[in-house]
């Protein structure tokens, strides 16, 4: 195992893992009346990668792309115009943008401009976001449904031993459980996107916040054997938002080593922060997809993993938790021989 690839939660800079907040902000730019910049705010610094220090008091030329604005300044006084301009970034590269210009009148008969800008090409990374959504989210909500729909009719319609239906009830119980952890996980993205993420922070015995993770999986202990060496450790975090790291974890756990197998969990004291470590016996996971399973959405699609479910939300939120911590996570994975996830929290506050 130790010669498996290592992966952190960060280094994949997918543009779709930005929160989203950063994929949606519009910069904005004004200008007065001698077509000088006069303030850009932080969106339109990042999005051209121009500095507002640098640009106040520059011709509008400075930011337009070849036609030097002409199109923003031909604008009328009054309501937004809505145009595609082309600006220029600060390496002098053209940025296509979807954008509202204000013409505002001075008494004095002079002119004001104020330009709000959204790059296109974020616009097709939101529309791709958008489609992903749309079917991760319908093919996890349509495979308990019709789970539950079925048992529920041959319960409805057949006379059936006691034990059978009972098993039926217990079906239709997990499948209604799944469907309310993917409630749980996008209302959890949503967080993920408003950093709305820790409510409390305290000193936390992580053996507590473990066990309460451990008593939230669904597990066959004849098939899954959980064990934890965690004795008298603490750690600095909110407790719920880390039984949820720990829950996603262990959950993966146990569905990617369908032959059983033993899963371990480990925590080991470094300088100022705790590491704790899962381990399991399952099926790996190969090199390839190691910098991208942080990423929202993001499956494994290959004959091992094909019949287990999943939204591809577990391992983005639990990474943004443990980042919010103050943490990190990383990997270490083998195909065919099993993964260890280690989880670094801060020791203080
Ligand atoms: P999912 O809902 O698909 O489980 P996650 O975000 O939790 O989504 O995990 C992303 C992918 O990483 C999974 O689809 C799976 O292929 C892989 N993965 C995560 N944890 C493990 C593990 N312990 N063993 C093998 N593969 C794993």
């Amino acid at each position: 195992m130790d010669s498996g690839r290592t992966v952190s939660a960060d280094v994949a800079e997918h543009p779709l893992r930005r929160p989203l907040g950063a994929v949606l902000a519009e910069g904005v730019v004004e200008f007065d009346a001698r077509r000088c910049i006069q303030a850009l705010n932080p969106a339109a610094e990042s999005l051209t990668g121009h500095a507002a220090g640098t640009l106040r008091g520059c011709d509008a030329a400075k930011l337009f792309h070849r036609t030097n604005g002409a199109d923003a300044f031909s604008v009328a006084p009054g309501g937004p115009a809505e145009l595609s301009l082309v600006l220029r970034t600060a390496e002098g590269e053209p940025l296509p943008v979807y954008a509202r210009v204000y013409c505002v009148a001075g008494d004095d008969g002079s002119h004001e401009w104020l330009l709000a800008f959204f790059p296109k090409g974020r616009v097709r990374a939101i529309e791709q976001l958008k489609n992903e959504l749309v079917s991760t989210v319908s093919h996890e909500l349509k495979t308990p449904l019709a789970a539950i729909k079925a048992y529920a009719s041959t319960l409805r319609n057949g006379e059936m031993p006691e034990q059978q239906r009972d098993e039926f009830l217990g079906v239709i119980e997990q499948q209604a459980d799944r469907l309310s952890r993917l409630v749980d996980d996008m209302l959890m993205v949503s967080r993920v996107e408003s950093a709305q993420l820790l409510r409390r922070r305290v000193i936390v015995p992580l053996d507590e916040v473990l066990d309460a993770a451990i008593a939230g999986l669904t597990f066959d202990p004849a098939v899954h054997q959980v064990t934890r060496r965690t004795a008298g450790t603490t750690v600095s975090g909110d407790p719920e938002r880390l039984r949820d790291v720990f829950r996603n974890l262990l959950e993966n756990a146990v569905k990617y080593s369908p032959r059983g197998g033993t899963i371990e969990v480990r925590a080991q004291a470094a300088p100022d922060c705790t590491v704790v470590e899962i381990s399991d016996s399952g099926v790996g996971i190969a090199s390839e997809h190691l910098p991208y399973i942080f990423d929202r959405f993001y499956r494994v699609e290959s004959p091992s993993t094909a019949s287990v479910g999943g939204s591809g939300l577990g391992l983005y939120i639990a990474g943004a938790l443990v980042r919010a911590h103050g943490g990190a996570v990383n990997v270490r994975s083998e195909p065919g021989e099993g993964t260890t996830f280690s989880v670094m929290l801060p020791v203080r506050a």
